[in-house]
C-alpha cells in the first residue's frame, strides 16, 4: 500500500483525530524521541521532525511538521548537473515521504519540462516576485506523490532587470515565500538556479538555509568555486541572510574509468573535507534521457546507476539535514 504524506492526509488526519488544539501545546514539551498511545494509534514524537504515526497498514502520516528547510542548488557554470540534481533529489525526497516543493528559477525552465510540464506564460514566480500575484496558485501537483513544482517560463528572463528596479530586490523571493516557510505543507523546498550569479541566484541564496553546489567531475572543476563561495560570504556578511550555510558539494558526472574524475574528486575532498557529500553521481546515459520523457529517473529507470546514486544522495541529505527521523 502506498505511503501517504502531504497536504491532504496531514490536515484530514489531524482534524479527524481531534488533535488540532492540544498537539501544538504538546509539541513544546517534546524531548528527543518519544511515543504514546492515543486511541488505537501509536504516535511518535521526534524533535526537529514533528509528530507522526503509522496506521495498521503502515501508512505514514505527519501530523505536525517543522517548518520547511530551503535548499539552493547553484553554480554559475552551465551544464554541471544542477537541474538533474534538483529534479532527482526532489523526487527522491518525495519518495521518502518528505513533502517537497521544487521551484524552477531558471528561464530555460529545464526542471519544468523535465517533469513533463509545458512552459506556460504567467505560470512562474514572475508576477509574485514583483508583488502582483500570489504564490499559492503557482504550485502544481506532479505525477510523483509528495512532489510539487512551481514552474518557470521565458518571462523569468526579464525578472532580473525588473527586480533591480524594486526595493529590497535581494530578498523579494524570501518575502514571496514566507507563508511556504511557515505553513508546514512542505518539509523541503529546492531552488533550481540558472547558470549565473545574477539576481535570481542571489535571491535564491537569500531565501535558503543551505547552498548545495553541483560540481562536475571535469578539468578545472574548482575554477569558479571561489566566486560562488564569495557570494555566499557576502550574503552572510551583509546580513542579507546571515544564516545561510554551505550545505555541501555534490560531485556529478563521475566517471569511474577515468583518472581525471578520481583526481578531481580527490582535490575537492582535500579542500572541503566533509563538505563534500560521500555519494558521487555517476555519468549515466539514463539520467540524460529521463527529462526528454518528462519523467524523473525513478520513474524512467529506477534501477539505473543514476537512480541508485540519487537515492543514496537523498538518504545522505535526509540524515545531514534531519529531514526525517
Ligand atoms: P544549466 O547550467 O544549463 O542549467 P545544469 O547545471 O542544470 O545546466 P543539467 O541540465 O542537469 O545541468 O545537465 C546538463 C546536461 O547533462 C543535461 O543534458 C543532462 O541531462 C546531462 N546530465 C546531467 N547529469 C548527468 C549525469 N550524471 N550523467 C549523464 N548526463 C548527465
Ligand atoms: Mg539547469
Amino acid at each position: 500500500m502506498e505511503a501517504r504524506v502531504g497536504i491532504e492526509p496531514t490536515h484530514r488526519a489531524f482534524a479527524e483525530l481531534g488533535l488540532t488544539t492540544w498537539l501544538p501545546r504538546l509539541k513544546l514539551r517534546i524531548g528527543n524521541t518519544n511515543n504514546f498511545l492515543f486511541g488505537s494509534k501509536l504516535f511518535f514524537l521526534q524533535k526537529d521532525v514533528g509528530i507522526y504515526f503509522r496506521d495498521p497498514f503502515h501508512q505514514f502520516y505527519i501530523l505536525t511538521a517543522m517548518p520547511a528547510k530551503f535548499f539552493t542548488i547553484a553554480n554559475q557554470k552551465g551544464g554541471v548537473g544542477k537541474t538533474t540534481t534538483a529534479i532527482s533529489l526532489a523526487a527522491g525526497l518525495a519518495a521518502e515521504n518528505v513533502p517537497t516543493l521544487l521551484i524552477d528559477l531558471d528561464p530555460q525552465a529545464n526542471a519544468t519540462s523535465g517533469l513533463g510540464f509545458d512552459k506556460v506564460e504567467g505560470q512562474s514566480l514572475y508576477h509574485a516576485l514583483l508583488g502582483e500575484d500570489s504564490t499559492d496558485d503557482k504550485i502544481l501537483e506532479t505525477s510523483t506523490p509528495n512532489l510539487y513544482l512551481i514552474p518557470s517560463e521565458v518571462d523569468m528572463a526579464a525578472i532580473e532587470t525588473e527586480l533591480a528596479k524594486k526595493e529590497n530586490y535581494l530578498v523579494r523571493l524570501r518575502d514571496t515565500l514566507k507563508s511556504i516557510r511557515t505553513d508546514k505543507r512542505f518539509r523541503a523546498v529546492i531552488f533550481d538556479c540558472p547558470p549565473s550569479l545574477g539576481m535570481l541566484s542571489m535571491n535564491a541564496m537569500a531565501a535558503a538555509d543551505y547552498l548545495l553546489i553541483s560540481l562536475q567531475c571535469e578539468y578545472l572543476a574548482m575554477e569558479g568555486l571561489g566566486q560562488i563561495l564569495n557570494v555566499l560570504e557576502q550574503i552572510k556578511d551583509a546580513e542579507i541572510n546571515p544564516d545561510l550555510e554551505l550545505g555541501g558539494i555534490i560531485m556529478t558526472m563521475y566517471d569511474v574509468r577515468t583518472n581525471l574524475s578520481r583526481q578531481v574528486v580527490s582535490d575537492v575532498r582535500q579542500h572541503f573535507g566533509k563538505g563534500v557529500f560521500s555519494t558521487m553521481i555517476p555519468r549515466s546515459i539514463r539520467l540524460g534521457e529521463a527529462p526528454s520523457f518528462g519523467q524523473t529517473i525513478f520513474q524512467y529507470d529506477p534501477l539505473s546507476s543514476g537512480a541508485l546514486a540519487y537515492k543514496e544522495l537523498t538518504a545522505e541529505i535526509i540524515k545531514r539535514f534531519k529531514l526525517r527521523s
